[in-house]
């Protein structure tokens, strides 16, 4: 089949790759370069790992996300995963650390628990007074999202996949399989695939019911000195505790230390507007995390990062079937992890057309 795939993020990217893999003829449009600095998937790097709350179906949806990296690493020839390990932190009962760790041990997963005391010797970042225990899974780490763009690009490329940077798809026509371009190219194929990220809703205005567009902001952070040695090798923290919803990204690949928060984002229905950093905004984000950090005011901002990508209202991954036309929206903030594994499920759904089988998984409700 002759397929166009809209959005070069880490989903389309995978579905470009799924889907050359299995004989396809694929032409991969993006409006901006591979990797895209203003997409969800543009920046260093992002989290993997297996802690979701009891009862979500993504923890054991991880199993299946680990095959497909690795599949990926094996047709690369290279793999880009840190894998540093995860902790995360509780503060108060029954916060979302506390559910992190309900749901490791829901599923048997391996995790070691420390109390206050034990957690601030092994990583003296924390503040032992202000937190009630931390824990540590070896499993996770740091995926390095620009590593994995430029790789996939080589490879698609290499593999006769028809990439179309600086191409904007100004408009789909889901019953022909067409797509219009902003420099006017109507380009018609067998079926079409959206993975356009937070911009989805500029080419599917109704999908805006279902997908709501956020912006937030990442900070990167030099540590005081003291602290320098115990960042470089701690695992991914991610969860601070509390009701902060923060995580922290240790110094890794090109990635500098980067702490970001949820009570950050804030509704903004263009993903090109709002996009620079405004006057204060790392010290803002940075202060969040004190408690549990200690030293906070220490820390030294050397950029702010903004950020675009949608949410569902149960931050489940999205799917919308019209016609010749797929829309995929795998993201409500944790959708990288299951980047490559959403490309195989999409490419094998254009062979078997099971939409509520797709629909099932990527809701992890299989
Ligand atoms: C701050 C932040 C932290 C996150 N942390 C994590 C984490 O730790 N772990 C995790 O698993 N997930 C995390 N996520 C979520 C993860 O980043 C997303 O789920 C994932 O990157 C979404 O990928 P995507 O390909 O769907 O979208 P994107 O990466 O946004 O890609 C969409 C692409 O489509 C292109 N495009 C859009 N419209 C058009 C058009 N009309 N024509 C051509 N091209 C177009 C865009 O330029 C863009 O490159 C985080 C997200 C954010 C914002």
């Amino acid at each position: 089949m002759r397929i166009s795939v809209v959005g070069a993020g880490i989903a389309g990217l995978s579905t470009a790759w799924a889907l050359a893999k299995q004989g396809h003829q694929v032409i991969l449009f993006e409006q901006n370069t591979i990797p895209n600095p203003l997409g969800a998937s543009g920046d260093h790097h992002r989290i993997i790992r297996r802690a979701y709350g009891a009862g979500s179906g993504y923890g054991a949806a991880i199993s299946e996300a680990y095959d497909a990296w690795d599949e990926l690493w094996r047709d690369l020839g290279s793999n880009y995963l840190d894998a540093r390990g995860f902790m995360a932190v509780s503060r108060e009962e029954g916060d979302e650390a506390e559910d992190y760790l309900n749901g490791l041990r829901e599923g048997g997963w391996p995790c070691e628990v420390l109390q206050a005391g034990a957690a601030a010797e092994r990583f003296p970042f924390l503040d032992p007074d202000t937190i009630r225990y931390a824990f540590v899974s070896p499993e996770g780490g740091a995926l390095h999202c620009r590593d994995i763009a430029f790789g996939m690009a080589a490879w698609l490329q290499a593999n006769g996949v028809s990439l179309r940077q600086t191409m904007q798809v100004t408009e789909v026509d889901p019953v022909n399989a067409a797509v219009t371009t902003a420099d006017g190219r109507h380009i018609e194929a067998d079926y079409v695939i959206v993975t356009a990220g937070a911009w989805v809703t500029k080419l599917f205005p109704g999908l805006a019911s279902d997908l709501t567009t956020y912006r937030t902001a990442v900070v990167y952070l030099d540590p005081p000195d003291h602290l320098k040695e115990a960042w470089r090798h701690a695992p991914v923290v991610l969860d601070v505790g509390g009701a902060t919803d923060g995580y922290i990204l240790p110094p890794s690949g090109e990635g500098g230390l980067k702490f970001g928060s949820g009570l950050h984002k804030y509704e903004n229905p263009d993903a090109d507007e709002n996009r620079a950093p405004v006057e204060g905004e790392g010290e803002t984000i940075r202060n969040l995390f004190s408690p549990p950090m200690r030293d906070i005011e220490q820390y030294r901002i050397e950029s702010v990062v903004t950020c675009a990508y949608t949410f569902t209202s149960d931050e489940r991954f999205f799917v919308h079937n019209e016609d010749k036309c797929l829309v995929v929206s795998a993201c409500s903030g944790h959708g990288y992890k299951f980047g490559a594994a959403v490309g195989r499920r999409v490419a094998k759904f254009v062979e078997h057309g099971d939409f509520e089988a797709l629909k099932g998984w990527m809701r992890a409700e299989e």
